[in-house]
């Protein structure tokens, strides 16, 4: 059993590699959120000197937070998570582009649920869609969406990077076809923030959200050019330029931007550091016998390793992994209660059954090559155990 270790943050006793389901807020974070949940609690629509104070830390953070993405402050609008935002910018968009008889969109077959169901509940309502393939990677066919873009189309939707197999889309080659065609284009950059230099300058709109940055819970972002209008999803109050009503979250946005911050100022440092532990998982991982890695070898996001074990079930492997102080994932964290092979692992071509067998290890800035060395110590056994259990295994042997 992991015992922990000193540098182990707050003395936790779980190795966790499931960071790319969620993140543990850094205390930066929390020290500059504190004020704004305890004596700074004023709404930021009032305008007695309470509320012009959370008034200036929200625009401060919006601020802050455009010059980030290389965005105007107006083209920052807060909600409350990136299933929001990806909701906002696919059916805000829709609404809109239904006025200018446009019906049509792309997405990602491998884009977050979130995304995937939006699209699909669109199709309920008369829009068509465009499943764009992937190859065995899990990068996007760029000749496919040129193929797919037609004088109806409104929206293209593609992920920075997977939130699974960490595969890192080409964005840059996807917006530049995505202006010539004049067609808006969205990404939901989540799991790229922080990890990889992003280029948005052909980017019309983005989604983040901050838990995934060592942020808390709850708040998200959509970065919208202002050159294209979209609908509200939320009526109300009026706030975010009309766009999103309901009273600001001053503290999780306050947060958002210094997680932000601290994300950008760091990466350099911490992406080679956590790719260096991600290389020797592959490398360990790959020495079990029938064993593949998911997502593509080269453009793949720093703290991302996934793998498929023949004979060995994913939620089984997250269990044993478990009883040893592992904490990782199988398939996505959402859709893992469903004992559903992977969306994602399905779309690179993979039989169901190699699907089932899907290990996600996500590295953060808490973990350290020790934990990495008991892991890769861990993992073999682990396997190995299962299998020793499985008809399956016995009868190929
Ligand atoms: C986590 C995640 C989301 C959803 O974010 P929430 O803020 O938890 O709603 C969307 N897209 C990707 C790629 C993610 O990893």
């Amino acid at each position: 059993m992991w015992k922990g270790t000193a540098k182990t943050k707050k003395g936790a006793n779980m190795i966790y590699l499931d960071n790319a389901a969620t993140t543990q807020v850094r205390s930066e974070v929390i020290e500059a959120m504190l004020p704004f949940l305890d004596k700074k609690y004023g709404n930021a629509s009032s305008l007695h000197s309470l509320g012009q104070e959370a008034k200036t830390a929200l625009e401060e953070s919006r601020a802050k937070i455009a010059d980030m993405l290389e965005a105007e402050p107006d083209e920052i609008i807060f909600c409350s998570c990136a299933t929001e935002a990806n909701n906002f910018a696919l059916k805000g968009l829709a609404f809109e582009a239904k006025k200018q008889g446009k019906d049509h969109l792309i997405v990602s077959k491998i884009e977050h649920h979130c995304v995937l169901h939006t699209a699909e509940w669109l199709e309920s309502l008369g829009f068509r869609v465009t499943y764009l393939p992937v190859d065995e990677y899990g990068v996007v066919k760029l000749a496919e969406l040129e193929e797919a873009i037609n004088e109806k189309t409104f929206l293209v939707s593609v992920m920075y990077a997977n939130n699974e197999i960490g595969t890192i889309e080409p964005i840059k080659e996807i917006a530049k076809i995505c202006e010539e065609k004049d067609v808006a284009f969205h990404s939901d950059a989540v799991q790229a923030f922080g990890k990889i230099p992003l280029d948005l300058k052909k980017v019309d709109m983005l989604s983040l959200s901050a838990h995934k940055i060592y942020g808390p819970k709850g708040v998200g972002l959509l970065m919208k050019r202002k050159h294209l209008r979209i609908q509200p999803l939320l009526h109300g109050g009026g706030h975010e330029f009309g766009l999103r009503s309901g009273t600001e979250n001053v503290a999780g946005i306050v947060g958002f931007a210094k997680a932000m911050e601290l994300a950008l100022k760091e990466m350099p440092r911490e992406s080679k550091r956590q790719a260096r532990m991600r290389d020797k998982l592959i490398k360990h991982a790959l020495q079990i016998p029938e064993s593949r890695l998911n997502g593509h070898p080269k453009k793949r996001l720093p703290n991302n390793a996934n793998f498929s074990f023949r004979y060995a079930e994913g939620e089984s492997i997250v269990m044993k992994l478990n009883e040893h102080g592992i904490a990782a994932s199988t398939g996505s964290a959402c859709s893992s209660p469903k004992l559903e092979p992977s969306h994602v692992l399905l779309a690179l071509g993979l039989a169901p059954s190699e699907a089932h067998g899907s290990l996600r290890l996500t590295l953060g800035r808490y973990n350290r090559m020790e934990e990495i060395d008991y892991v890769c110590k861990v993992l073999p056994e682990v396997i190995e155990e299962l299998r020793e259990i499985s008809p399956f295994w016995h009868k190929k042997s």
